[in-house]
C-alpha cells in the first residue's frame, strides 16, 4: 500500500470516529489498526508523532492550555514549537513532511486524553532561528503561505475565517460535545453525527464566546429551535416550548421531538465548572418569551 494511501485511510476512518462522538481518545488514537495491523497514530509522550513505516509526520498535538501554546498568527499560520528544541531528531520527519507537502493530522488536546482533529493540515514553513516550524489547517492556506509577508487585508480575513471554521469550531463542538456526554441536553439523543454545540449567547454577541458554559449540546432539530424560539431553555433549566407550537397539531416530530419536551429539565454536565452561564441562559430565555 502506498504511503499515500495509508493517510488517506487512517484520516478517514478518524473522521468517523470524531464525527460519531465529536472527538477523539487517546485509546482511538494508540489501539487503531489497518487490516488488523497495529498502528499507532500518536507517540505516548511526544508532541510529533513519526510512524517507523511513514517517510515523514504523520500527527503532532497542539495544547491550548500548554505554557508554550502555540501562536495562532493573524495570516492563519500556527507556529508550532520544535520538540525539545532541538533542531534534528523527531523534528527531521516535520521537514520531509514539508518538502513532500505530505498531509498531517493536527490532534487539539482538549482535555486530558481528548483530541480534536483537523485533517489534512501541512507543514509551509521552518524556521530555525525561532525552532518553530509553520504549518497550514488548510490547502488554501497552505497557498496562501506562499506569499507569507505580502498577505493582502482581504486575504487576512479569509484566512481568519478559515482557521474558525476548520480549527475554532469544531474544538468548541468537541469541548460542548463532551461535557455533556455526546447527548442532546433537551432529549437525550446520542448520535454525535446529528449533534452540535449551540451558542447560548450567540456567536456575534460580544459576549458569544466559544467556551463550554457558553454551549449546549443540541441535537439538529432542538438546535433549530432554540434558535428560532421555538423552544426556550430557563435559567433554572426548563425546557419551554412555545405556545403557538403547542397549540399546533400536525405529525410525530411536533407531538413526540417538539411539544413532549415542555417542562423538562435538560442534562447538564457533571462538573459544576463546565454548567451552562445563567446570564446568557437568562439573556437568551427573555428574547425566547419577547418572541412568544
Ligand atoms: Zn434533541
Amino acid at each position: 500500500m502506498k504511503q499515500i494511501e495509508i493517510r488517506e485511510i487512517i484520516m478517514r476512518d478518524l473522521e468517523m470516529i470524531f464525527s460519531r462522538k465529536g472527538f477523539v481518545t487517546r485509546e482511538d488514537l494508540s489501539d487503531y489498526k489497518i487490516d488488523g495491523q497495529p498502528f499507532k497514530l500518536v507517540d505516548q509522550s511526544r508532541g510529533i508523532w513519526n510512524p517507523q513505516f511513514l517517510d515523514s509526520t504523520l500527527s503532532i498535538i497542539s495544547d491550548p492550555n500548554s505554557h508554550y501554546r502555540d501562536n495562532h498568527r493573524d495570516d492563519g499560520l500556527i507556529e508550532y514549537a520544535y520538540q525539545k528544541g532541538n533542531i534534528e531528531g523527531v523534528n527531521a520527519k516535520m521537514r520531509v513532511a514539508m518538502a513532500n507537502a505530505d498531509p498531517i493530522i493536527l490532534l487539539t488536546k482538549i482535555a486530558p486524553g481528548i483530541f480534536v482533529p483537523t485533517m489534512p493540515v501541512y507543514v509551509v514553513g521552518d524556521d530555525m532561528n525561532k525552532k518553530r516550524f509553520l504549518v497550514a489547517v488548510d490547502e488554501s492556506l497552505a497557498v496562501l503561505a506562499q506569499n507569507i509577508g505580502s498577505v493582502s487585508p482581504f486575504q487576512r480575513k479569509y484566512a481568519q475565517a478559515l482557521v474558525k471554521r476548520r480549527l475554532h469550531q469544531p474544538e468548541f463542538r468537541g469541548r460542548v460535545l463532551r461535557a455533556y456526554g455526546t447527548k442532546c441536553a433537551v432529549c437525550s439523543l446520542a448520535h454525535g453525527e446529528l449533534l452540535d454545540a449551540a451558542h447560548i449567547f450567540p456567536d456575534a454577541h460580544p459576549d458569544g464566546h466559544p467556551v463550554i458554559t457558553n454551549g449546549l449540546a443540541l441535537c439538529k432539530i432542538h438546535h433549530s429551535a432554540y434558535d428560532k424560539n421555538f423552544l426556550g431553555i430557563s435559567p433554572d433549566y426548563k425546557v419551554k416550548i412555545s405556545e403557538r407550537l403547542l397549540a399546533e397539531v400536525d405529525g410525530p416530530m411536533l407531538k413526540h421531538g417538539l411539544q413532549e419536551m415542555n417542562g423538562r429539565t435538560i442534562a447538564l454536565p457533571e462538573s459544576k465548572s463546565e454548567l451552562p452561564s445563567k446570564i446568557g441562559l437568562d439573556f437568551r430565555f427573555k428574547q425566547f418569551e419577547e418572541s412568544a
